[in-house]
């Protein structure tokens, strides 16, 4: 989310939370080596999309509708990395539009609904999936930077588990 977005009581909650952190929030913690990470990027967006923490899956990734938690109460990792930006909005839109398009076309092309009972019909529609997809577009892209070590976060792997053919 931009800056500009941020209202002070965000501000206060990030700065709040930035005195309580320990130095290294990924290190040394007991907490974290316990986590169990996804086996994959889809898993891990998964969780995201889910709210769920994508690294332990046991914790709210969000405290607020589009605001992550600074540090996940479970595994104690650190979410100030993430860098979704405005990308949740465009896969919010790109999915909204797929959905609605058909839609759109056929209930313009059979009804004898009024135009302003259409564009009510229609615009409602469009806010509601255009709102509810928002929080999981972003938590899908935050699983997805994690998964990728991407903007500072720490790429992990789950270790290669022993599934042998006999079991
Ligand atoms: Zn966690």
């Amino acid at each position: 989310m931009p800056d500009f977005m941020q209202t002070p009581l965000d501000r206060s909650y990030r700065a709040d939370n930035a005195r309580k952190l320990p130095i290294s929030a990924n290190h040394g913690n007991p907490k974290t080596e316990s986590a169990e990470l996804p086996a994959s990027a889809w898993k891990a967006m998964l969780r995201g999309a889910r709210g769920r923490c994508p690294r332990c899956n046991e914790a709210k990734l969000f405290h607020r509708f589009l605001k992550p938690v600074l540090i996940c109460s479970a595994c104690a990792q650190d979410w100030t990395h993430q860098q979704a930006d405005d990308f949740p909005a465009y896969i919010a839109i790109l999915l909204t539009g797929h959905i609605m398009a058909p839609i759109i076309i056929a209930l313009v092309q059979d009804t004898k609904l009024s135009l302003i009972a259409l564009a009510a019909i229609i615009v409602t529609a469009m806010l509601v999936l255009m709102i509810g997809f928002l929080q999981p577009a972003k938590g899908a892209i935050i699983a997805l930077q994690w998964w990728f070590g991407m903007h500072g976060f720490t790429k992990e792997r789950r270790a290669p588990e022993n599934t042998g053919r006999d079991k």
